[in-house]
């Protein structure tokens, strides 16, 4: 069997693929001929990403935070598909108290069971079916992982504890023949400002401070991020695991 033939045949699970990256995250598997899990907590959005390869991508209404979500989802995907060979952790919240003052034990906890808590279990649920593929998780982290966020400490927190989480599977989980990659976007046009009730004047405020961190002058597009999340997953990226790829303009090294 050819590389092309095993693309064609690959079952992906892709969380938060409603919208923004996840959405051209899930569009860009089900392009490349992949069968897609598309999951996200709202119907409509989940169908609209899905509209565009209906043969390819089948949605799941599922919240990531659930209590039985990890074993739903990954069960989901074997029910449908009969195997499981990408898991992309997409689905993140921002926001959760702001800056130093602002902090509550439930909005601290929400982000982090999101961000952090929900990718860790879905990977673990996932394990099995991945070793027996050989299979690929691709955790979306941020590019203020590696450098903080002045008034999103939590967020940039979770996110370079999800960046820890990829290198230590990374190494743990190589003997059993799964990769672990993750992709730390800079600034991308996506919907994830208004998610966070975030007002315009406040969304205005982030993209100002956002370019002057972003040595290519401009905000990125999802599809730059999916093309990105595609690559590491493919089965020519075989010999990639460990590594965090920016994504960001060069904001990291700005
Ligand atoms: P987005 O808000 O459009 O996408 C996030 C998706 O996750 C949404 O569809 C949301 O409904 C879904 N989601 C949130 N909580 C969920 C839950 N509990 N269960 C199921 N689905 C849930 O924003 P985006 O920018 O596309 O974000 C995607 C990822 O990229 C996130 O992890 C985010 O932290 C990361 N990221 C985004 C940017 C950016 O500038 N947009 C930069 C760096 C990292």
């Amino acid at each position: 069997m050819s590389d092309e033939n095993m693309v064609e045949q690959r079952v992906v699970v892709v969380t938060g693929a409603g919208t923004g990256i996840g959405r051209a995250t899930a569009r860009a598997f089900a392009a490349e001929g992949a069968r897609v899990l598309a999951v996200g907590r709202r119907p409509e959005p989940l169908a609209e990403a899905a509209a565009a390869y209906p043969e390819a991508i089948e949605p799941l209404v599922a919240d990531v935070t659930g209590p039985d979500a990890p074993e739903a989802v990954v069960g989901a995907a074997l029910a449908r598909f009969g195997r499981l060979d990408v898991l992309v952790n997409n689905a993140g919240v921002t926001g959760g108290g702001g800056a130093v003052g602002g902090y509550t034990r439930a909005g601290v906890e929400a982000q982090l069971s999101t961000n952090l808590v929900a990718p860790v279990l879905l990977g673990q649920a996932a394990l099995p079916a991945l070793e027996r593929s050989r299979g690929v998780i691709v955790n979306v982290s941020t590019a203020v992982g590696q450098r903080g966020w002045p008034s999103n400490a939590v967020y940039a927190a979770g996110k370079a504890a999800l960046e820890t989480v990829t290198r230590s599977w990374a190494v743990e989980l190589a003997p059993r023949g799964v990769r672990v990659v993750a992709v730390a976007p800079g600034a991308i046009e996506t919907p994830i400002g208004e998610h966070a009730g975030l007002s315009p004047e406040q969304r205005a405020g982030v993209r100002a401070w956002q370019l002057e961190h972003t040595p290519l002058g401009r905000i990125g597009r999802p599809e730059e991020v999916a093309w990105a999340i595609t690559r590491l997953a493919s089965p020519q990226a075989s010999f990639v695991t460990g590594v965090v790829l920016s994504v960001d303009g060069g904001a990291l090294v700005g």
